[in-house]
């Protein structure tokens, strides 16, 4: 992936090579030196570009793929919009199982992307033959040639993180990172850039990121599946009610729980602090870098990477929303007021 060409060939080409951007305010209280690996800097606005192209284009490589066949993955979010974007540019067709929760605007947007998209009913069981899981299994074996991304348990997702993700950030940082702290919900992009991060140097701290209502922190500790720990949250893409086979447990250090209301929060404090405009789970990631710091966690001479997933522009009616955040109670206790909005 060449990003020094004066044109590009296509959008593709400005997939990863996303920035490395020092936080400059919001940290300047905490022990060591921070920066945001930003990956709203990718096209479709979201490190899932990289998943995208590099299980596509390993599947061409293989001959499992020609122009004309179709590619298929269960989500509305951020991953149904770079299988979207890259299916475009290659000529694939693409099919996106999703649940009827999903946003108006997010189904929408997929279209627009040429996305074809079938909305399937919340209200039943992952083995329910009409749940998104079944529609897109049941596809994948009907149409020939398909591929079925599948990134909660495809190791290719890992693999596209270990050789992009991991290695940009050891030359962003001239090898120097001592910390790094990145969201899991496929467990994808934490798993590939540590693996990559440990192999250049084994004293390098991997900090997971989960939510409360998740299972993932508990497995790492006792490695059982306590489905007690599971109840519904509002962050999206961060932590599971499952254990998805694309998180490398042995490759991270500890997890670190986060909250909905702190992380929307600090994800707003993100943009009007350091003038980033990022998503939700950029908040928690932040939010986790936090509460490690009221424990004393981190040295002076520490330098942490922290991995902004994708933009705010996808939270729009979420965490931006005043009347969301109120609506969730997310007000009451915090000192953050909702933003003036001032009429002529
Ligand atoms: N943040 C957002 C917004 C996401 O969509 C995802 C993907 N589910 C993640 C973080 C976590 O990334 P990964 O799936 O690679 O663990």
């Amino acid at each position: 992936m060449e990003n020094n060409k004066k044109v590009y060939d296509n959008v593709l080409d400005l997939v990863g090579n996303t920035p490395m951007i020092k936080l400059n305010k919001l940290t300047s209280n905490f022990k060591g030196n921070y920066q945001a690996k930003v990956e709203a800097f990718n096209p479709g606005h979201s490190s899932k570009d990289r998943i995208a192209l590099y299980i596509i284009e390993q599947a061409e490589k293989q001959g499992i793929i020609k122009p004309g066949d179709t590619i298929i993955e269960t989500t509305s979010g951020n991953t149904g919009f770079s299988v979207a974007m890259v299916s475009v540019i290659k000529g694939y067709d693409c099919i996106l199982a999703v649940s009827s929760k999903s946003s108006a605007d997010k189904i929408d947007m997929l279209k627009n992307m040429g996305a074809k998209v079938y909305v399937c009913p919340a209200n039943v069981s992952a083995d329910d033959p009409r749940s998104y899981y079944q529609v897109a299994k049941r596809l994948h074996e009907e149409i020939k040639g398909s591929v079925y991304i599948n990134q909660y348990f495809n190791q290719l997702n890992i693999d596209a993180h270990y050789n992009s993700t991991g290695p940009e950030i050891w030359n962003q940082t001239d090898g120097k990172i001592t910390h790094l702290v990145a969201c899991s919900g496929t467990g994808g992009t934490i798993s590939g850039t540590a693996k990559y991060l440990k192999e250049q140097n084994p004293n390098i701290k991997v900090i997971g990121v989960d939510a409360y209502g998740s299972v993932l922190k508990k497995y790492h500790e006792t490695r059982e599946f306590d489905k007690d720990e599971i109840y519904p949250y509002r962050i999206e893409g961060l932590g599971k009610n499952l254990i998805p086979t694309a998180t490398d447990f042995d490759a991270i250090d500890q997890f670190v729980k986060v909250s909905d209301e702190e992380s929307a929060h600090t994800a707003r404090q993100i943009a009007l602090t350091e003038g980033l405009f990022v998503g939700y789970t950029s908040g928690a990631a932040l939010q986790a870098i936090k509460q490690l710091n009221e424990d004393d966690y981190f040295k002076p001479t520490d330098n942490v990477v922290v991995i902004f997933p994708d933009h705010g522009s996808r939270y729009m009616s979420k965490i931006y929303s005043d009347k969301w955040m109120n609506d969730q109670g997310f007000f009451d206790s915090q000192n953050e007021e909702a933003s003036q909005s001032i009429q002529y």
